[in-house]
């Protein structure tokens, strides 16, 4: 019996389901893991969605968003629903590194684990998986199961419709991104068919910020922005006391290394932010430079070769210097 048939028979019956996505949970997480929600339950499931940590307040509004369960804040009761599932859908990932502490408790978990994703390089805990870097978004990936795997196209409903659109918006950076093909534009037809109000989607998502939120983007470009032209490369760096002062909470800085790529000639650009614990890193790129590969050889990271992430452990000033001195051996791409 072929992979597909068997997940096929195992979701022929009830079954107890726990949905998980990766720490941080963005657009994608979320609209993929309440995604496959929606579809799950319609098939009679019992389905509960756990995120590693919290995520941002312009993702609250999402159809299911109620129902989620933070671990950090009911572990006990995670760590049964954990234990006690005969599937564990791991959405957006593919290393369980990426789900903090919840990771082992996946991985001792007897479920059977069901991975789709779009990221490089699979751990391979799981036991099945739809998975392809070609992606731009994990959330096609989940339309293309129930869709075309699981041969239920008529089971996305609005709310399907309206998590996947989410997913696929945000990952794609608004449908502009090289990996938005003509294959996603037709997938993103039949969601608005199937109910996604695309107007309103983008509304709640990109229109949703605090004043802080837009005053601290006022304060990062004016102040914080530093652009070193020799080698087409731009980075904003952020400490402790700057997200403070403007009270920035969870998602406030997502967005922010874009403007640094918004510079014409400008190839790499990077977003250093102290945390409590650690310094992150946030890359992007334009066109063929591998932002993942500077987070994966210096930054305890990855990702894709136009967005990428990582962290360091040094001090932030430290950070800043590291990443300076990083430039000059990547120049010759940088300037092409
Ligand atoms: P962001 O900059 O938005 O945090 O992350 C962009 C992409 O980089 C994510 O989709 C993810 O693929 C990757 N990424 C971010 N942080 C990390 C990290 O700490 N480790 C790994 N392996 N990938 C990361
Ligand atoms: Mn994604």
């Amino acid at each position: 019996m072929s992979e597909i048939a068997l997940l096929r028979d195992l979701l022929a019956h009830p079954k107890n389901i726990v949905i998980t996505t990766h720490h941080k949970p963005d657009g994608d997480a979320m609209g993929s893991s309440l995604g496959m929600y929606h579809y799950l339950e319609q098939k009679g499931h019992t389905v509960r969605v756990i995120t590693p940590t919290d995520y941002p307040v312009f993702l609250h509004w999402l159809p299911g968003n109620p129902e989620v369960i933070i671990y950090t804040e009911k572990i006990t009761e995670s760590d049964k629903l954990i234990e006690n599932a005969d599937l564990i859908f791991c959405l957006d990932f593919n290393a369980l590194s990426r789900i903090n502490e919840m990771g082992e408790k996946v991985r001792a978990s007897a479920a059977k684990k069901i991975m789709i994703d779009h990221h490089l390089e699979p751990e391979g805990f799981d036991d099945f998986r739809h998975w392809s870097i070609n992606a731009c978004a994990s959330a096609q990936l989940v339309y293309d199961f129930i869709a075309n795997q699981m041969n239920e196209p008529e089971l996305v409903n609005k709310d399907v419709a309206t998590c996947l659109y989410t997913g696929i918006m945000t990952d794609s950076g608004s449908f502009r991104f090289p990996s938005t093909t003509a294959e996603v534009h037709r997938i993103v037809a039949e969601l608005i068919a199937a109910g996604a109000e695309n107007w309103k989607i983008h509304q709640q998502v990109y229109d949703n910020f605090s004043e802080n939120r837009l005053r601290f983007l006022g304060y990062s470009l004016l102040n914080k922005l530093e652009v070193q032209s020799e080698y087409c490369t731009a980075f904003i760096s952020i400490n402790q006391e700057e997200l403070q002062k403007y009270n920035i909470i969870t998602g406030d800085t997502e967005g922010l290394v874009n403007y640094a790529l918004t510079i014409n000639g400008v190839k790499l650009a990077a977003l250093i932010i102290e945390r409590p614990d650690k310094v992150k890193l946030s890359l992007r790129s334009k066109g063929d430079f591998p932002a993942n590969e500077i987070c994966k050889r210096y930054f305890n990271g990855g990702g894709h070769r136009n967005a990428a992430g990582g962290y360091s452990e040094k001090s932030l000033e430290e950070t800043v210097n590291q990443f300076k001195s990083i430039l000059p051996e990547y120049k010759s791409l940088l300037i092409q």
